[in-house]
């Protein structure tokens, strides 16, 4: 068979139980663990920028569920609290929700006039009116025009390739970057994610007001090793998973061979390093946090009591709403339920002898002043 194809990339459409709506518990942690950064980079921003008539904020990579709008609700919340603070009119907003075009973007579509009701309902003339658009396209390639953002905002998107990297076919017996991967591999991912990343930066500035922000979080790794166990564990234990099924012959050997996750997990390091050698964007804040796997088994969830089973059915029920498209693309669709069953037991075995964590980079990014104007000068 053929290498996975990453046309077919979405998260799990809908409001079933397989739905990535329904299970974004992680994505919705890692928002809740951003915010202070989000909350000050806004605050900096509107000092400069205020009064404005119409903010324009992008979110790439929304997905589609609550999380979608969790993540514009504590964009709008912000910004409608900071000029309450300041007494002065809140600007109206022009939010633009981007994903790839497999997204789900009929159940966003959907809920967007019960969101823009209850914004209504909850901050009356607090708030100028909201205007949001659906955006379907790679956010490797042009979104929007020239000029055009004054804030862009991305959680859990740019971990994604725009490609699996080419190179890969020698990956013998992994999924991803692995231990016994050959070094060719472990370079293929990280020229990908090079040159993927420093891509996504120069379109954005072309796309963001000089001054303009951006905040982007990521999952990557705690230290430079790329078969560092916080990146690679997850993916290996989904490979063991593929291969239970390679034993009982539902799957062939070449399959799981010849199948490559389209993502990568970069240090902080290489993500420093692209920023500044990409050039655009200042780096203003980079922060590093951890959160288990199981994102139920958290400090403030203070009702947490842990149990094995339910921890690896947690874990196995995300990445399942992650990546059952690509899967099944390429496996088959049959699988896809003994997969995932195999997985959460073995997500279970790992987390009773230890917590492996989720390493998050979130960075704050001002786009660098030209000599030449802006296109938005409002
Ligand atoms: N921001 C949401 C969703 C994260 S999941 C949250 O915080 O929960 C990652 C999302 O990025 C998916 O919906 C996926 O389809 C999208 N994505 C991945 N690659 C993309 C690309 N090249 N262009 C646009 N969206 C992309």
């Amino acid at each position: 068979m053929a290498m996975a194809d990453i046309t077919v990339l979405c998260m799990n459409a809908g409001d079933k139980e397989t739905s990535y709506a329904d299970n974004s518990v992680l994505q919705k942690t890692i928002l809740l663990k951003t915010r202070p950064i989000l909350q000050h980079t806004i605050r900096d921003m509107l000092s400069k920028l205020l009064p404005v008539t119409c903010i324009k904020v992008a979110d790439l990579g929304c997905a589609s569920g609550p999380i979608t709008f969790f993540t514009i609700s504590q964009i709008i919340d912000t910004i409608t609290g900071i000029c309450q603070h300041a007494h002065c009119k809140s600007p109206e907003f022009q939010v633009f929700l981007n994903d790839l075009p497999r997204n789900d973007f009929n159940t966003v579509f959907r809920s967007v006039p019960a969101f823009c009701a209850r914004l209504k309902e909850e901050k009356g003339d607090m708030m100028g009116s909201c205007f949001i658009s659906g955006i379907p396209g790679s956010f490797y390639e042009r979104l929007f025009p020239s000029g055009s953002l004054h804030f862009v905002h991305s959680s859990y998107g740019v971990h994604w390739l725009s490609k699996i990297p080419g190179r890969v076919e020698n990956n013998k017996g992994n999924i991803y970057m692995a231990k016994s991967s050959p070094p060719s591999v472990l370079k293929a991912y990280s020229d990908q994610f090079q040159k993927d990343f420093s891509n996504f930066l120069r379109l954005r500035s072309e796309e963001i007001i000089c001054g303009g922000r951006m905040v982007l979080t990521m999952v990557g790794r705690s230290i430079a090793n790329p078969t560092s166990k916080d990146c690679c564990c997850l993916w290996e234990l989904l490979t063991k998973s593929l291969f239970d099924l390679v034993a009982e012959g539902l799957i062939e050997e070449s399959d799981v061979d010849s199948f490559n996750m389209p993502c990568y997990n970069p240090c902080q390091e290489e993500v420093l390093e692209i920023v500044e050698k990409e050039g655009s964007f200042d780096l203003d804040k980079l922060e590093k946090f951890g959160v288990n796997w199981d994102p139920e088994d958290d400090v403030c969830n203070k009702n947490f009591v842990f149990n094995k089973y339910k921890s690896g059915q947690n874990v196995a029920n995300c990445i399942r709403a992650i990546t059952e498209p690509l899967l099944a693309s390429h496996f088959g669709e049959t699988i896809i339920h003994n997969l995932f069953t195999r997985y959460a037991q073995h997500v279970a075995e790992h987390l009773s002898i230890e917590k492996t964590k989720f390493v998050n980079i979130v960075i704050s990014m001002t786009r660098k002043q030209l000599a030449t104007p802006d296109a938005l000068a409002d």
